[in-house]
């Protein structure tokens, strides 16, 4: 059986094994050392290392394309970035991952970069927007709006436009979506996310396409790789590939789980407005009591873990504007959920205490909750 007849839950499994000769290890060596005895494939370790070329060749096969390995999401970011010439413009929806955003401001302030915030799902203003410049970014779904953007159509106005577009795939992994097929010139992840899967692992990740005009940029991001020196650990690279290994069952329970609570949150009385886009394991949450009353539910939850960052094994609650960074078009009382693998009811149970805690905050406001001693009294 060739590895392209598999299904992506099997691919997951077999991909980045080596060719398996008698006495190979099952699983890739982690290959530490700096430096190689000369004339092999790869000769010092800034340059490339068996245990990337595993990973590389998995995540490849799977978005259908080559993959790098960075050391980071924001490495894989800034590595996209360095395909800008100075002082060329950058088309960015306003709000998108706060890391990306903060980037961009900072240098469309220092005047390396000219950036234009465009609504992605605005067509107008994204046709208008493209002309004359050089890459278009896009997340869809965004982080932590969860608004859908159609790559196919942002690629159709970019390219007529001669400007290149890279998407952040983070949310949806190469399970959900290959934004390569959309016509998307660079592919960006954050493999700490569902990649690697179990909160312990920083990395990241940029795919280009297979043809000449994809090799020509992966040789690019590869160059500003080996110069910039972000580059990855040969642990952490070997971490994401272990965890590549279940993604398919990690996904598939997360998911599952995703859909269930966000039909059941939507009839909640705490809850103004659930975002949800039908897909994926991420949901964003409008509580009611504003910021207090965000806090108040990740205050209170003892099986989702109030943490910063999302894809892991654990679910994860944050309340997103607790970030000085985070764009201001992401309402005060957002708390984004990162649904894990735990079971489900156990997740609902322990929501439902948490919404609770809202509720409270807003009958104590209003001055109908629990009373509490005050002057005077008590
Ligand atoms: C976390 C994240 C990043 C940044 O990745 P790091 O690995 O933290 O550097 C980029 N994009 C999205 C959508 C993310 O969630």
């Amino acid at each position: 059986m060739q590895p392209d007849d598999l299904a992506p839950a099997s691919r997951v499994v077999t991909l980045g094994r080596g060719p398996g000769r008698p006495g190979d290890g099952v699983s890739p060596p982690l290959e530490l050392s700096s430096t190689f005895h000369a004339d092999g494939p790869v000769d010092y370790a800034r340059v490339g290392n068996p245990t990337w070329t595993a990973f590389e060749e998995a995540l490849g096969a799977l978005e259908g394309g080559i993959a790098l390995v960075h050391s980071s999401g924001m490495a894989a970011v800034a590595a996209v970035l360095s395909l800008v010439p100075p002082g060329g413009t950058v088309v960015a929806p306003g709000a998108a991952y706060s890391g990306v955003v903060a980037t961009l401001a900072q240098r469309d302030a220092a005047g390396t970069l000219a950036v234009r915030w465009v609504d992605p799902g605005d067509r107008d203003a994204m046709a208008t927007a493209v002309t004359g410049a050089d890459l278009v970014w896009v997340e869809s779904p965004s982080n932590p709006l969860l608004d859908l953007v159609d790559l196919g159509d942002v690629v159709t106005l970019a390219h007529a436009a001669g400007a290149l577009v890279a998407a952040d795939n983070t949310f949806c992994t190469p399970l959900l979506a290959q934004p390569l097929t959309d016509g998307v010139d660079v592919v960006v992840h954050s493999v700490t996310k569902y990649l690697a899967g179990h909160s312990d692992v920083v990395l990241g990740a940029t795919v280009t396409a297979a043809d000449e005009t994809g090799q020509e940029l992966a040789g690019r991001l590869h160059g500003y790789r080996t110069l910039a020196g972000s580059v990855a650990g040969p642990m952490e690279t070997w971490l994401a590939l272990r965890g590549l290994r279940t993604l398919s069952v990690r996904l598939e329970r997360a998911c599952a789980s995703a859909a269930d609570l966000a039909a059941r949150l939507r009839d909640h009385p705490a809850v103004q407005r659930v975002r949800y886009p039908g897909f994926g394991a991420i949901i964003s949450i409008e509580v009611v009591g504003g910021a207090a009353g965000a806090e108040a539910v990740t205050a209170a939850t003892r099986l989702w873990v109030h943490s910063t960052s999302l894809g892991g094994v654990e679910s994860q609650v944050e309340r997103r504007r607790r970030h000085a960074a985070e764009p201001p078009a992401v309402p005060e009382a957002l708390v984004r959920l990162s649904v894990g693998i735990e079971d489900v009811e156990d997740l609902w149970r322990d929501l439902l205490t948490a919404l609770s805690a809202a509720l409270a905050c807003v009958a104590e406001t209003s001055g109908r909750g629990p009373r509490r001693p005050g002057p005077g009294r008590g």
